[in-house]
């Protein structure tokens, strides 16, 4: 029987700490480090992350503003907008919700953010450095998945690893920072063949694909490690990628969904304000 990560309780300690670095550089230099999120509507599942991002941010003392743009909103309205922000004394880091509409190119979006204010590693100069295993802003989910690993005390130099999804988002970058900690590793997408005995020979799964039940209990080996960054609204629940309860028979570590990679997620990005902050001051 593995042992549940508790994504949720390492988050409240990790924002305990930034939120009393928030209240320090508040007093001593009278300003709030400040995060605006780019909205442009469309995907409800988008709006519901915007709104518990923003809620988080604010009990941490982080200043937040949010720009709710209509789903016709042209695409050099959105990249005049980012300009203004990318000058902006008073805003510090910068998030675009993705997915965007389809008339709006998400590549070119991600590039006109300043690399500086990038919080969640869009654009094409920290995707680079992450690449390139340099330090930059790193992006929030897969971060929090390998801070969750760590806080655990679980090696991952040397350990056979798999991510299940090449997102530019989620999949790569994870996948880059495990091999970024010396993990061999192995990323597995919609075509790749017999998934099983692909990650049947893997210390660490990360699953990021939104297809609840993928991951079962047959395709882990004994004693893996089992991180679910999928999520799926079932039924009004969140599901996650993993047959959670038949794979905690055979994980050594499991997240569960919620309460795992999600928590982490949102602490990882208040993080990469006050980096954004810090470098930039
Ligand atoms: P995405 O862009 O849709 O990517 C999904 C990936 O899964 C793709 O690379 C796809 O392969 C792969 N895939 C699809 N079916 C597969 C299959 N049967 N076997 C193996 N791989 C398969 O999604 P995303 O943005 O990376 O997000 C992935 C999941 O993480 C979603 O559930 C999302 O909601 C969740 N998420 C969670 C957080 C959090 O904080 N917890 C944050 C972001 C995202 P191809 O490339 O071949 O199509």
């Amino acid at each position: 029987m593995g042992i549940i990560m508790d994504g949720k309780k390492i988050a409240e300690g990790i924002r305990a700490k930034l939120a009393e670095e928030i209240r320090k550089i508040e007093a001593e230099k009278a300003v709030k480090p400040t995060l605006a999120t780019i909205i442009v509507e469309g995907d409800p599942s988008s709006a519901a992350y915007v709104k518990n991002k923003e809620k988080v941010c604010i009990q941490t003392g982080l200043g937040s503003v949010t720009y709710n743009l209509p789903m016709n909103t042209k695409e050099e309205d959105l990249i005049r907008l980012i300009e203004e922000l990318n000058i902006r004394k008073d805003i510090h880091g910068i998030l675009v919700q993705v997915p965007l509409p389809k008339h709006i190119n998400e590549n070119k979006i991600a590039s006109i953010i300043d690399y500086r204010k990038d919080v969640d590693c869009f654009n094409p100069e920290n995707a680079g450095r992450l690449f390139r295993g340099e330090k930059c802003l790193l992006p929030c989910t897969p971060k929090g998945i390998i801070r969750l690993i760590k806080a655990y005390g679980i090696e991952i130099s040397g350990k056979k690893a798999a991510v299940v999804g090449r997102s530019n988002i989620v999949g790569k970058p994870c996948a880059m920072m495990l091999l970024n900690n010396n993990a061999t590793v192995t990323i597995c997408h919609s075509k790749t063949f017999n998934l099983k005995s692909q990650l049947l020979e893997c210390d660490i799964i990360v699953s990021a694909v939104g297809k609840p039940g993928l991951i079962t209990a047959d395709m882990v080996k004994e004693g893996a490690v089992v991180i679910d960054a999928g999520t799926t609204m079932v039924d009004g629940k969140l599901k996650g990628d993993v047959d959670f309860e038949k794979v905690l028979e055979k994980a050594s570590y499991i997240t569960p969904v919620p309460g795992g990679v999600g928590a982490m997620t949102t602490t990882m990005l208040i993080e990469n304000v006050l980096e954004a902050f810090n470098n930039y001051e």
